[in-house]
């Protein structure tokens, strides 16, 4: 079929599987022109497939030559449908390693059930022995509680009061206004029991239980912090209060795992284009300015460059730097006090009829519709594609 995106408000209905697999290329060729890591041999990513977590597989695999295991929650093609972005990322990433040498197994579905646990350390188990690092990379709008059956929807919302503050349509780069009301107590429970610590725990306490996880483990999960102009929707909102839960966790867990040589981190990363990211009100504008002046200051990243900063320069450096929170801060750069001055100084003028000249637009669209395949160099999107991919190394 010829594939062309399909887009309903912030997500894209279509995937390109030419596209995605170029995407993952670029990411590979990446970190292969970069310095090897003496990092681990045998990976767990949970949510692997986008975002930060596919960057996190591709830095173990090509990066360090470390074997992994994904797990994901994306669906094959069916009839007229394409199969999600993840599918595909992770197809091409399975046929541009398979000569390399390390081995690579996935699994897809549910990554907060028990059968899918189960069925990952029986793999483990099985193939690998061990694993050595655990990536927690999962971003979803919903949890099914594994014991209570309880499902739990996450929102961005504030807490306490209504918030407003400028907003972006990037697909028509449209600037408005956007007032979004408090959420309740319970839509900040809710939260937190599908975005917070408790999940992370269940999979470490699991592999711990079952000897699947190596004495000298670390483990890590992905957190933002953001600026003051998105502190109210994020960072003090519901997902912020998510976010303070999942850094409680890593605290505790790096209690816990220390007593065999292990450890537990937060990595506070970059704000990015990813589909989490484009669903949440306010942070696209953000972003786009930030772009304009990352990319004008030669400071630009993407998942992968922060990820190769992360497993390269913090956690398998000689020591692991942390702040005084006991967070990894990869966002450095981003968080850079001319960074956030400029950003700011740009963020009181933005509106519709400047932001090609203030923020980065057209950046922005572009990495959307890369996230599915599409505007990728080198790909002919007239042509009639295969939307059939299969999965290998698929389990069990
Ligand atoms: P993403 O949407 O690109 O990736 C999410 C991954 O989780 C996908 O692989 C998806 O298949 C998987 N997933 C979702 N539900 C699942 C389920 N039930 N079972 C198994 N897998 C499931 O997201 P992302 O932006 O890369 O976010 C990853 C983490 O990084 C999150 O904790 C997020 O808060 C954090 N983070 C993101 C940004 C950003 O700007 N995007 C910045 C800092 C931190």
């Amino acid at each position: 079929m010829i594939i062309q995106p399909k887009t309903r408000g912030f997500i894209c209905t279509t995937a390109h599987p030419e596209g995605c697999a170029r995407q993952v290329e670029k990411q590979i060729e990446y970190v292969k022109a970069q310095k090897k890591i003496s990092g681990p041999a045998n990976v767990l990513v949970i949510g692997s497939s986008t975002g930060y977590g596919l960057a996190s597989r591709i830095v173990a695999a090509v990066g360090a030559g470390a074997n992994t295991v994904g797990v994901f929650f994306d669906k094959p093609a069916e009839g007229s449908r394409t199969a999600s972005a993840g599918w595909y990322n992770t197809a091409g990433f399975e046929a541009q390693i398979s000569e390399s040498g390390v081995k690579s197994f996935n699994i897809v579905g549910d990554a907060f059930s028990n059968e899918i646990k189960t069925q990952t350390i029986d793999l483990i188990k099985s193939e690998l022995g061990q694993v050595d690092l655990v990536v927690y990379s999962v971003a979803s709008p919903r949890r099914t509680h594994p014991v209570t059956g309880e499902t739990f929807t996450s929102v961005i919302k504030p807490i306490g009061a209504s918030y407003s503050n400028k907003t972006l349509n990037f697909h028509t780069g449209e600037v408005s206004d956007v007032t979004i009301g408090p959420a309740t107590e319970e839509e900040v429970k809710q939260t937190i029991a599908v975005m917070g610590g408790e999940d992370w725990k269940m999979w470490i306490d699991a592999l711990r239980e079952a000897g699947a996880l190596a004495d000298g483990a670390t483990t890590v999960a992905y957190s933002y912090i953001g600026p003051e102009v998105t502190h109210a929707i994020y960072r003090e909102g519901t997902i912020g209060k998510a976010k303070n839960d999942l850094e409680r966790t890593a605290l505790e867990l790096n209690e816990s795992l220390s007593a065999a040589g292990g450890r537990a981190f937060v990595s506070v990363n970059k704000a990015l284009v990813t589909q989490s990211s484009s669903a949440i009100p306010v942070v696209p504008l953000y972003i786009s300015a930030l772009y304009r002046v990352m990319k004008d200051k030669d400071l630009h990243e993407n998942c992968i460059e922060q990820m190769y900063r992360l497993f390269a320069d913090r956690l398998y450096a000689e020591e692991t730097a942390v702040d005084d929170k006991g967070l990894i801060r990869v966002d450095d750069w981003e968080m850079r006090e001319d960074v956030q001055a400029e950003v700011d100084k740009r963020w009181k003028e933005i509106d519709s009829a400047n932001i090609e000249q203030l923020a980065d637009l057209e950046g922005y669209r572009s990495e959307f519709f890369q996230l599915f395949g599409f505007r990728a160099d080198g790909v002919d999107y007239e042509a009639d594609t295969d939307a059939n991919v299969p999965m290998p190394n698929l389990r069990p």
